[in-house]
């Protein structure tokens, strides 16, 4: 059993409608696009990225790339574990090998991935042939590499699905952004009047170029209306405020969501921000992707008091 479809995605993920004052106001509508619920271990953009590329390694050990408190990697541990292929996760920090895990690696591993911790400029250097060939070696034999997040060509036309299931559903479709494979999908697969909007939860401003790129090698050029907001990182990847927690906090409450904070959280917020800057006609719909759900150690997944946050990822080399 290692086609995907064998997991059972509960595919097209709901629209749901969330009454919010602070769009209301303005004559906007909200409404949540619930990835989130399209499996309990595989959530969101991750089964929609990960799908296409399981399929393409057709049960073979997988190697991918991770920071400590990686999405991706767990998602990538718990499809090995219910596919059954083995699975090796390269986490950025080599200091953590010495200590505990914390909850998201213990997830990790306890679905049977395993870790190669290595140093941040080992990190860096993964796509360099001889780098990649030394962490191969560490891996079981004939491993197929999975990118940093998933973000590939097969990731970003596997998420023009998440365009399609919205085509004639909203003017405005936001997302949040690390690597950008889900954006990039996304705005291909919409419809005529429609646009995407990103939020980048790093900073640094390097995304641009990423999705033109990923844009290219998926879909052979420009695909679709997009545009990023760099403004809602709030301190960088892995980096959170307290106004961006009591944001989060209160948003959980009125919607009975629970919110994802690397991600969900800042994507939500920056849309307050924009529906009172007027930046949505009224009689406008927007959408906004739920991405995900709180992780282990989360608030709102199972406390770890311990968790550091992770270092500020450093953007990629330019392409
Ligand atoms: C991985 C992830 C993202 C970022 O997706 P990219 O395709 O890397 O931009 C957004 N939200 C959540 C919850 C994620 O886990």
């Amino acid at each position: 059993m290692t086609d995907p479809a064998a997991l059972r995605p509960a595919l097209p993920s709901p629209l749901t409608e969330a009454a919010d004052e602070r769009f209301a106001r303005h004559g906007v509508r909200l409404l949540l696009k619930r990835d989130d619920l399209i499996h309990p271990a595989l959530p969101g953009n991750k089964w929609r990225k990960l799908a296409p590329n399981l399929t393409a390694a057709a049960g073979r050990p997988v190697l991918t790339f991770g920071g400590a408190y990686s999405n991706h990697l767990r998602a990538v541990a718990a499809a090995g574990r219910l596919l059954g292929f083995s699975t090796t996760g390269v986490v950025r920090g080599d200091e953590l090998a010495g200590r505990p895990l914390n909850p998201s690696l213990a997830r990790c591993a306890a679905d049977g991935m395993r870790l190669l911790f290595v140093d941040r400029a080992t990190y860096r250097a993964k796509d360099d042939p001889a780098v990649l060939a030394e962490l191969l070696g560490q891996a079981p034999e004939g491993s197929t590499v999975v990118p940093e997040g998933g973000s590939n060509a097969l990731a970003a036309r596997g998420c023009a699905e998440l365009g399609r299931e919205l085509r004639g559903r909203a003017d405005v479709v936001a997302v949040a952004c690390g690597t950008g494979g889900t954006l990039a999908g996304l705005a291909a697969g919409l419809g005529p009047g429609q646009r995407a909007l990103g939020v980048p939860v790093l900073r640094g401003g390097f995304l641009g170029g990423e999705v033109r790129a990923l844009q290219r090698a998926a879909f052979g050029g420009p695909a679709g209306v997009w545009s990023l907001d760099e403004r809602f990182h709030h301190g960088g990847y892995g980096r959170t405020t307290p106004a961006l927690h009591a944001f989060a906090d209160d948003f959980a409450a009125r919607h009975g969501l629970p919110v994802e904070r690397l991600y969900v959280a800042k994507m939500l917020y920056g849309l307050t921000v924009l529906a009172d800057e007027g930046a949505f006609p009224a009689g406008s719909t927007v959408a906004a992707v739920v991405t995900g759900s709180p992780g282990p150690g989360d608030p709102g997944g199972p406390r770890d008091p311990g968790a550091e946050p992770p270092d500020q990822a450093a953007p990629p080399a330019s392409r």
